[in-house]
C-alpha cells in the first residue's frame, strides 16, 4: 500500500512522521507522496485539513486518519503514543472506511465568466473587510430573505463542531448529508430582519448569497482565506465527492463530541 505522512512542523510532530514512515517502510509499505491511498497526519486538526486540501482532486483513492500531537483533535483522533499501534494496523489490517460529506462553494464573479470551486471539509465564511456584508440569501431558487451583519458560515456535519459551534450552530452527525447556515451577528430591527436561527438545508438544495453592496470580500474555506472583489454570488451545496477517513477501531462521534467538550 502507497502511503505519506504529514505534519504540522513542529519538532514533535516531524520527528514522530519520521518514526512512523520508517515503521511503514519496515513494514513493506511504500512512501508515496504524490499518489498516497492513506494519508497519516501528525499535528492537530489543521494538519488533516491542510492534507485534505493538498489532496482534493483525488478524494476518491485517498483515505485520511489523523494523529494529534497537542490537545484532543477532532478529526485527529489518535493520541501520539499510540502511533505504534496505529502503524501495526495499517500494515496488517484492513481498514474500514468511513466517509463524511462536504461543501461545495462556487465563486462568481461581475467581470469574469468563469467561476471558482472550492470544497470545504469544515465550513465556507463570508465576511467583508470593512462594514456590513449585504447579501440576499436564495434556497432552492428563491430569495428568503436579505441579511445584513457580520457574516456567514456555512458549514459540513463534521465542521459543526468547528466555526459553526462558536456561533450557536447545532452539531450535526456526519450521516446526514447537509450543510448548515449560520448566521455572525445579524442586524434585527424594524428595518432588517433576518430568520436568526441556523437553517440546516439536505442535499441538493442550493443555497446562493448575492451581495448587495461593493464592498471587500472575505471568503473563508477552513484554513484559507482569500479577499474577492465584485463578486457576483456565493453558490453552496452538499458537494458529490466525500472525504474517506480510514477506521481501526470504533470512536463514535458522539463519543467524540462529549470528549472534546463535555468531557469524561
Ligand atoms: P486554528 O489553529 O485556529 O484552530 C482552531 C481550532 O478549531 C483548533 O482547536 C482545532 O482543533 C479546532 N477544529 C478544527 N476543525 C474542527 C472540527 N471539525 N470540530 C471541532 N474542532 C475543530 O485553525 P486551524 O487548525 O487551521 O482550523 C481552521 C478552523 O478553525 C476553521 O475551519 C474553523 O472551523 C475554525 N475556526 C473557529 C473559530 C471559532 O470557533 N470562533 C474561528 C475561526 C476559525
Amino acid at each position: 500500500m502507497r502511503f505519506t505522512v504529514t505534519s504540522r512542523g513542529d519538532e514533535t510532530s516531524n520527528t514522530l512522521k519520521k518514526t512512523i514512515t520508517n515503521y511503514l517502510t519496515d513494514f513493506g509499505l511504500t512512501e508515496n507522496e504524490k499518489e498516497p491511498e492513506i494519508v497519516i497526519t501528525v499535528g492537530g486538526d489543521g494538519t488533516l485539513l491542510q492534507a485534505f486540501h493538498h489532496y482534493h482532486e483525488r478524494l476518491d483513492d485517498t483515505c485520511f486518519v489523523g494523529i494529534h500531537t497537542g490537545h484532543l483533535g477532532f478529526y485527529a483522533d489518535w493520541k501520539a503514543s499510540e502511533a505504534e499501534k496505529l502503524v501495526i494496523h495499517i500494515a496488517k489490517t484492513p481498514f474500514q472506511v468511513v466517509e463524511y460529506p462536504l461543501l461545495e462553494v462556487v465563486v462568481r464573479h461581475h467581470n469574469e465568466k468563469k467561476s471558482h470551486r472550492h470544497l470545504a471539509m469544515n465550513e465556507c465564511t463570508i465576511k467583508t473587510l470593512e462594514g456590513s456584508l449585504v447579501c440576499n440569501v436564495d434556497i432552492k431558487g428563491e430569495k428568503f430573505e436579505t441579511f445584513r451583519g457580520d457574516g456567514l458560515c456555512i458549514s459540513t456535519p463534521s465542521g459543526s463542531t468547528a466555526y459553526n459551534k462558536a456561533l450557536g450552530g447545532a452539531i450535526l452527525h456526519p450521516s446526514l448529508a447537509s450543510m448548515q447556515i449560520s448566521e455572525m451577528a445579524s442586524i434585527n430591527n424594524r428595518v432588517y430582519r433576518t430568520v436568526g436561527s441556523p437553517l440546516i438545508l439536505p442535499q441538493h438544495h442550493t443555497c446562493l448569497l448575492k451581495p448587495l453592496n461593493e464592498v471587500d470580500m472575505q471568503i473563508t474555506i477552513d484554513h484559507t482565506s482569500m479577499v474577492g472583489q465584485h463578486i457576483k454570488s456565493i453558490q453552496c451545496r452538499v458537494a458529490e465527492e466525500k472525504v474517506r477517513f480510514a477506521r481501526f477501531r470504533p470512536f463514535p462521534f458522539w463519543k467524540r463530541v462529549k470528549e472534546s467538550f463535555v468531557g469524561e
